[in-house]
């Protein structure tokens, strides 16, 4: 049987997407995968990965793809920006509200359809900020 191409959720894509929502830290496929696991034990890794790809696709969930790091997953689906640390990887959310963008504004210039915009902010983290102090300091 052939799917419709309508999205069903199903007990699997029910359970990652609750254990996705929890967690705020934005985890990757991997660290999604651990958490499923505790409710279903059996799961595989391809199976998490391909239904967070799908989740994406339909818009229930963000993916992360930012520059030399790991892909990671969002449980929240609304526009927000992220600020990722160049050092540990870690990923937190950037506590601003997005741009009033009309994004349609450009569709004369480009024509292209736009559908959304992304913005990515990258540094240091405080706990990566501090390590690389006290280094300084011994040194
Ligand atoms: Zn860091
Ligand atoms: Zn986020």
């Amino acid at each position: 049987m052939v799917p419709s191409g309508k999205f069903r959720i199903t007990r699997q894509r029910q359970v990652i997407l609750e254990e996705l929502r929890k967690d705020t830290s934005h985890p990757t496929a991997d660290e999604v995968c651990q958490r499923v696991r505790q409710k279903l034990p059996h799961i595989s890794l391809g199976t998490v990965y391909r239904n967070l790809e799908l989740l994406a696709e339909y818009g229930l969930i963000q993916k992360i793809e930012l520059a030399g790091s790991q892909r990671r997953f969002d449980g929240n689906a609304e526009t927000h920006y992220h600020i990722h640390c160049n050092r540990c990887g870690r990923v937190e959310d950037l506590p601003v509200r997005p741009f009033r963008i009309n994004e349609n504004s450009f569709r004369a210039t480009t024509r292209f359809q736009i559908t959304g915009h992304r913005v990515e902010f990258f540094g240091l983290c405080p706990k990566c900020r501090n390590e690389s102090e006290l280094t300084a300091r011994t040194d």
